[in-house]
């Protein structure tokens, strides 16, 4: 589970920091790949809203969901 700290951690999709009461998504390590697909969520926190805004971010979702089922 990726470890964040709330107001001080940025989402690496939007660069605002992660604030308490908003809706993350943790993304555990999964991989040391810098050339992994979705290596921009490597073991951060991402606000839900803009995993959604992207393509990427879609795919990421995904991903967790079904090849790290946490
Ligand atoms: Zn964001």
């Amino acid at each position: 589970m990726a470890i964040i700290f709330l107001n001080l951690s940025e989402c690496p999709i939007c660069k605002k920091t992660l604030d308490d009461g908003q809706d993350i998504v943790l993304f555990p390590p999964f991989t040391s790949d810098k050339n992994h697909k979705f290596y921009l969520f490597n073991d951060e926190g991402v606000h839900r809203s803009c995993l959604q805004k992207t393509t990427l971010g879609l795919e990421a979702l995904q991903f967790l969901e079904t090849q790290l089922s946490i």
